[in-house]
């Protein structure tokens, strides 16, 4: 604490222990400690990590290395998951998957070690170019990227990295252990509230649905995902419906004239929100179109 600060709480004399716990107070408000770290183990050599700052992450042991699919949101949540890694084997973090470009998913990259390979999409890539502009960030760019499909080994086991299509944002990917019948599928299922959808990455509810599809046409029965517990199909085939059936009304009463204020009341959204709200989205795409 520095000595001004010292000597205004000599000269408030007894106030001293309450300034303190009103300054106690007012840190413990401002920054609201994240939940300890969960490590569950999904299925043989696969983990799912909650808690924390940012979004579940995941990882897989293999026989000589561990791949870690995305990064947390703080350089502590990073290093506090790489601790928990280290409780479950000694194999080194060679390589990270980034599901898509939010902060909650990257920006606790700097709590990886350096010479880190990092793989994403090619638009998430671009999406973290223009994002990641300061040091140490600006060190944490991926340095592999694809557009469509990228099969990686760890050791014997075959992953699949697939792209679908704007969905959540332009670039999420899937990543799929085909032999654990398991996807990764970052912020493409949200369960229990609305999905979330970044216009302004290029996101898409259409797109979403036809990504949620393509998923549930792999050969899998576990999908781990950004903000919710480990979920099976039921989940994406309940999301999908939810989707279309709200896509269909916004439709029918943009299709009246109505306007987006109209569509808002008309679905009941609460004025407010940090986030666009999915029936504006969907009003957007539908009478936005480029
Ligand atoms: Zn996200």
């Amino acid at each position: 604490m520095n000595r001004n600060i010292l000597s205004v709480f000599r000269r408030w004399g007894t106030a001293y222990p309450a300034v303190v716990s009103m300054f106690v107070f007012l840190n413990a408000q401002a920054q609201p400690q994240p939940e300890p770290l969960r490590v569950q183990q999904v299925r043989r050599s696969i983990y799912q990590v909650q808690g924390g700052s940012g979004a579940n992450t995941g990882f897989f042991v293999g026989k000589s290395e561990v791949l870690v699919i995305d990064a947390k949101m703080t350089e502590e949540s990073a290093k506090a998951m790489i601790a928990e890694i280290g409780k479950v084997t000694q194999n080194p973090v060679r390589r990270i998957l980034l599901t898509h470009s939010d902060r909650d998913h990257v920006n606790g990259l700097p709590g990886f070690p350096g010479g880190l390979s990092i793989i994403a999409h090619e638009e998430t890539r671009r999406l973290m170019d223009q994002a990641f502009q300061e040091y140490p960030l600006r060190s944490y760019l991926p340095d592999i990227t694809f557009s469509e499909r990228l099969s990686l080994y760890v050791d014997s086991t075959r992953l699949e990295l697939l792209y679908f299509g704007p969905a959540h944002t332009c670039g999420d990917i899937v990543v799929y252990f085909p032999a654990e019948k398991l996807v990764f599928v970052g912020d493409v299922l949200f369960i229990g509230r609305d999905p979330l959808i970044h216009l302004a990455k290029n996101g898409s509810s259409f797109g979403l649905v036809k990504v949620l599809k393509s998923i549930l046409e792999l050969d899998a029965d576990l999908y781990l995902s950004g903000h919710a517990d480990a979920a099976g199909r039921a989940d994406l085939e309940a999301l999908i419906q939810s989707l279309e059936e709200k896509q269909a009304k916004v439709k029918a009463l943009a299709d009246q004239g109505r306007t987006l204020e109209e569509v808002k009341a008309a679905c009941g959204v609460e004025p407010g929100g940090r986030w666009m709200s999915l029936y504006e989205v969907i009003y957007r795409e539908l009478t936005e179109k480029k």
